[in-house]
């Protein structure tokens, strides 16, 4: 059960009101009644997903990581995310978290089922085919959502997208040149986190070496992993948010469309810190699965709005690999490589876990492998990701784990009893 706490939540949506007679007459409706419950299930929102208790995410997935409030007919709702960043908001933030729907177009929709007087030609959004499900709406209308919540405030903090980024588009380019003061500063910080910490492969610290194994091992992911270069092992990191610190992982994430030289130059979009158990010094921790104990112990940090679009954790692999394995979650794919290393199926690849389903519908690499494998987590958000990734990488192969597991890491939890894991080999791509 994800606890929330609702301070410096940011929202997924702005704050000005658009000057619109539908949709001042939709507002009122709006207002008028519990509305939201049914128009949300109207637009094809699951019922199972507005019960009011922890369930998943109809945008994003997951296990327990959303709940519909509806605070006061609101249609108000909370996601972390899975990464930790909370995105919370209203009937229309949820509609833009679910569909990625710009404000008109959620209007339009709206209108369409409460106003049956209102001509499409009303509607600006409805001269353009109103298509929920390819979810291609233009970002450049997402400008207007009317939201209840604390508005984001500047400083180094964590951020997360916006808006659900548009599947079937290329990441635009970063200008690292010239980038906005703000960017720069949390670049910065990003720098000085890594002076701090030692990629997993260069610990020479006996403690540290053991707390990685350990929490790897707590992982079901055996004893002898081929650490992956691009995460760190930090001693002590700080989370100002629940006063604590203690040791973490620190996940690096870059975009290929920087490059194959795109860590090794500096061109970091973002992390994820995992704050580990501290008892990992004495063992696995199977029960608590390594993290540390906290409401949540797994937090993103982009240098700036949007930065983490079409981004991953390059774990393995070059561009010159014969296949490409992206998936949502590093322990995911680490799982799927274990598994494929059990099976003696295991051939070298290029590997990238995403880190959300946001980032696999926006991931891209702009190298074309001889063939691609999208690791699907086995929930209505997570194989929409992955159809979306194969639009943009036609020919990509979904593969997902059987049904009554929810991703290959609970897969492989299943397959072997902690004391077993440590006879097993490592993949080794
Ligand atoms: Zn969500």
């Amino acid at each position: 059960m994800v606890r929330v706490n609702l301070s410096g939540i940011h929202k997924a949506s702005m704050n000005k009101v658009p000057d619109d007679p539908v949709y001042g007459r939709v507002k009122n409706l709006l207002q008028s009644g519990d509305r939201w419950p049914v128009l949300l299930r109207q637009l094809g929102i699951p019922a199972a997903s507005l019960h009011g208790k922890h369930c998943p995410c109809p945008g994003c997935g997951g296990k327990d990581r959303f709940r519909f409030v509806n605070k006061d007919g609101s249609g108000s709702f909370i996601c972390s995310q899975g990464t930790g960043e909370i995105v919370a908001g209203n009937g229309w933030t949820l509609l833009q978290h679910v569909y990625g729907w710009s404000f008109e177009k959620s209007l339009a929709e709206i209108a369409a089922l409460l106003l049956p007087d209102v001509s499409p030609k009303a509607l600006a959004y409805r001269s353009a085919p109103a298509l929920r499900s390819t979810r291609s709406i233009p970002t450049s209308s997402a400008g207007s959502l009317p939201s209840a919540g604390p508005t984001p405030s500047a400083g180094l903090r964590n951020v997360i997208p916006a808006a659900t980024p548009m599947p079937h588009e290329k990441p635009v380019a970063i200008d690292w040149a010239h980038l906005a003061l703000d960017a720069q500063k949390r670049l910065a910080y990003l720098e000085k986190l890594q002076k701090e910490s030692v990629p997993l492969h260069q610990l020479t610290e006996k403690t540290h070496q053991r707390m990685v194994q350990n929490y790897f091992l707590s992982r079901g992911l055996g004893e002898n992993i081929l650490l992956p270069s691009h995460i760190s092992f930090h001693p002590h990191m700080k989370n100002s948010r629940e006063n604590w610190s203690g040791p973490a992982l620190i996940a690096w994430v870059t975009r290929p469309v920087d490059g194959p030289l795109a860590f090794a130059s500096g061109k970091i979009v973002g992390m994820q810190r995992l704050w580990l158990d501290p008892r990992l010094q004495t063992g696995p921790q199977m029960q608590s699965r390594g993290k540390a104990p906290l409401k949540q112990a797994k937090m993103s940090f982009g240098i700036f709005d949007q930065s983490m679009v079409g981004s991953s954790v390059h774990l393995y692999g070059s561009e010159n690999s014969p296949l490409l394995v992206v998936a949502e979650g590093i322990e995911t794919a680490l799982s799927w490589l274990r598994l494929q290393s059990m099976r003696g199926a295991l051939s070298s690849a290029s590997v990238h876990a995403c880190l959300g389903t946001s980032q696999i519908k926006s991931w891209y690499s702009p190298v074309a492998y001889p063939a691609t494998v999208v690791l699907q987590d086995n929930d209505p958000a997570g194989l929409r990701a992955c159809n979306d990734f194969c639009q943009l990488h036609p020919g990509a192969k979904i593969v997902a784990p059987p049904a009554e597991h929810n991703d290959f890491n609970d897969y492989l939890m299943s397959l072997s009893p902690p004391s077993s894991n440590r006879s097993l080999s490592a993949p080794c791509p």
